[in-house]
């Protein structure tokens, strides 16, 4: 029995590896070696991986490990490590869990005792936030939107006055529709930058406000094609907002209770997008 957090030297390690997202000259070096000197790899998809593992000639056992049967596997991959051997973690591309299986197996191996060692490489919202040029100090990964258009506007609705950056993924068949949701919920001037086929051929990264965006994509069936990450501007308040609304002042109001005037100020900004002087300035009206 192995202590909460603590490591079991007897077992072996789970590598999480990540693979290219197009470019095979992704693939670190590191990785390429993790791949060989493991005595198992665990793949989303074995086919898939079959191909990537020919191409840098390396021969160890694949087995699959996707989200079908990722819960029930996740015994077979940890008997495994708890024999003493090392297993790899492997998915279609990029980064596993990043939208891609592995949570399970990794969360079990660790409340296990296995050792956890992540190979760092390629991932589409990285590579995206990295050439966007929108802020990326503070950004919120949000994966895929519902599919379906009621479900995927409530979900933007929650997140309509999210300061941080906005990343999604899209798959290239919603991509119209999902624009389409944005225009609506976040209007037609919100920044956004269209990331699609990073590291390949045809990558392309194209910023406009959400509406010339949105006709730009309507207007050429090649922008609808391939893989693509959605990145919006967070939302900010109108510079000639001089009044608080309800919603402010209620969360400045309950933080007031708790914390210190500056801290409760600056909290309720980042929680409602309102303007920080503005609410520090109500919180001092209310304390005095
Ligand atoms: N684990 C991957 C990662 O680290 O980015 C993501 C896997 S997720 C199932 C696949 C989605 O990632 C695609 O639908 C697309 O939104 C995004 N994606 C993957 N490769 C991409 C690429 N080359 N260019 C743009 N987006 C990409």
């Amino acid at each position: 029995m192995t202590a909460p957090g603590a490591v079991n030297s007897a077992c072996g390690t789970l590598y999480v590896v990540a693979t290219p997202i197009g470019n095979l000259e992704d693939m670190t070096p590191r990785a390429v070696r993790i791949l060989r000197e493991v005595a198992l790899v665990a793949a989303e998809d074995t086919r898939h991986s079959a191909r990537l593992m020919q191409h840098f000639g390396i021969g160890t056992p694949l087995a699959a490990c996707h989200e079908h049967n990722e819960r029930d596997q996740g015994g077979r991959f940890l008997a495994r490590l708890q024999a003493g051997e090392d297993v790899a973690l492997i998915s279609d591309a990029g980064t596993p869990l990043i939208s891609d299986p592995g949570f399970h197996l990794v969360r079990q191996a660790r409340q296990a005792g296995v050792r956890v060692v992540p190979v760092p490489g390629a991932c589409a919202l990285v590579a995206a936030l990295s050439a966007a040029g929108l802020p990326s100090d503070r950004f919120a990964f949000e994966g895929f939107l519902p599919a379906k258009t009621a479900g995927r506007q409530a979900r933007l609705q929650a997140l309509q006055r999210e300061p941080r950056t906005l990343l999604f993924y899209e798959a290239p068949h919603r991509l119209l529709d999902c624009l389409a949701d944005m225009v609506a919920v976040f209007g037609p001037q919100r920044p956004a930058v269209l990331a699609r086929e990073l590291t390949k051929t045809f990558e392309t990264l194209k910023d406009a406000p959400l509406g010339e965006l949105h006709a730009w994509v309507a207007a050429d069936a090649n922008q609808q094609r391939g893989e693509c990450v959605l990145l919006i501007g967070g939302w900010q308040a109108p510079e000639d907002a001089d009044e608080l609304d309800a919603e402010a002042l209620r969360v400045l109001e309950l933080l007031l209770d708790e914390l210190p005037l500056k801290r409760a100020a600056a909290l309720a900004a980042q929680i409602t997008g309102a303007r920080k002087n503005l609410l520090y300035q109500a919180a001092l009206e209310r304390k005095v």
